[in-house]
């Protein structure tokens, strides 16, 4: 599928032929990845972030927000959830938090790799190479890292670079490769100044770049940032809307243009349809879903964007949905870790 093709599919609005690419990203996700929906148990380890991103609600500048950091013990307890769930990889995820100390997450990581079977996952945003060096030494296998958006003006506007840092998440993305991660990446759909042509090109790199995992998702405006002050102006005709139906098609493109990929379908696409988002992407590319594996008094303060999806539910409570729904679509959980195929 070449770009000219991918920007006729995110601008159809025909219903038989949007059907069509539906079954096409399903067929396709059948044939290279199975049934076989994996599951892996978020954990949000730490709300506090250096970062001021225009869209996130953990951006430093957002004073109402009260923080946490999860301990060592309260970590280890979720990944005794994530064994007794039979979830096969966990993902510690958090705000840019230099509170987390490189060692400090290390030794986590040898303990989970030592006493479980579990993969282990890590977004912990752009932090220096020796941290990804040494994580990855203690037994990490993935790493999480979204480009968010390819057009480098609209990046530097949402993702404001720190005082004399001058990582380039591409260049990450890169040397995450070589380390021997697992690399995943993605966008969010739907930012305002996010035009066709963006999102057309980076949907091209997600092949370029091979990733393993590709996370989008739709954008969410949250009124404690800069962004979410922003009317998003759909006028001109290029700004791509942050609609659901703008989630499924990005989703299915993914899907035919990255076959082999293990694509989630997200939190925030379930949080824009609660009711049945999850199946829906999960029907039209997607082969993962990522359950919360957060403590209930931190659920809240992790917030990225607002009502997201499953915060007042328990992990166990989430185990059990998630299961119902997966199993309702006439698809399983998988069992194992879930990695990356290659044909
Ligand atoms: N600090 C890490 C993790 C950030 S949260 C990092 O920067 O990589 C994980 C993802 O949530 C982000 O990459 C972003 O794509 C998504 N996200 C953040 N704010 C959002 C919002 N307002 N709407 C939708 N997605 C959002």
């Amino acid at each position: 599928m070449d770009k000219t093709e991918i920007l006729r599919w995110l601008r159809e609005t025909k219903e038989s032929r949007l059907e069509d690419l539906w079954l096409r990203a399903d067929a396709v996700r059948k044939e290279k990845v199975g049934d076989a929906v994996h599951l892996r148990g978020l954990i949000e380890i730490s709300s506090y972030c250096v970062r001021q991103c225009g869209y996130c609600g953990l951006r430093a500048g957002n004073a109402s927000l009260e923080r946490y950091r999860m301990s060592e013990e309260e970590i280890m307890q979720c990944v005794a959830d994530a064994v007794e769930f039979g979830y096969g990889t966990v993902v510690m995820q958090a705000g840019e938090d230099y509170g987390i100390k490189t060692e400090w997450l290390a030794n986590i990581v040898r303990r989970i790799k030592a006493q479980t079977p579990l993969a282990v996952t890590l977004s912990m945003g752009e932090r220096p190479v020796e941290d990804l060096v040494a994580w990855r030494e203690a037994g990490a296998n993935r790493y999480l890292l979204r480009f968010e958006t390819s057009n480098p003006v609209l990046y530097e506007k949402i993702h404001p670079s720190l005082p004399k840092q001058t990582y380039n998440r591409f260049d990450l993305l890169k040397k995450l490769r070589e380390l021997g991660y697992e690399v995943g990446s993605g966008v969010m759909i739907g930012i305002p100044g996010q035009s066709y042509e963006d999102l057309a090109h980076d949907i091209e790199l997600f092949r370029t770049l091979d990733l393993d995992m590709i996370g989008v998702g739709p954008y969410i405006a949250h009124p404690a940032t800069p962004l979410g002050q922003e009317t998003i102006d759909l006028t001109n005709g290029n700004q791509v809307p942050n609609t659901e139906l703008m989630v499924y098609k990005v989703l299915a493109i993914t899907r035919l243009v990255c076959p082999e990929a293990n694509i989630p379908s997200t939190t925030a696409l379930a949080t824009i349809n609660k009711t049945e988002g999850r199946e829906l992407g999960l029907c039209r590319g997607a082969n993962i879903v990522m359950p919360n594996l957060t403590p209930s008094q931190y659920r809240r303060l992790y917030e990225i964007y607002p009502a997201k999806a499953c915060i007042d539910e328990t992990s166990r409570q989430c185990r059990g949905c998630l299961w119902g729904r997966i199993e309702s679509i006439g698809r399983q959980v998988g069992s194992g870790q879930g990695g990356r195929r290659r044909s």
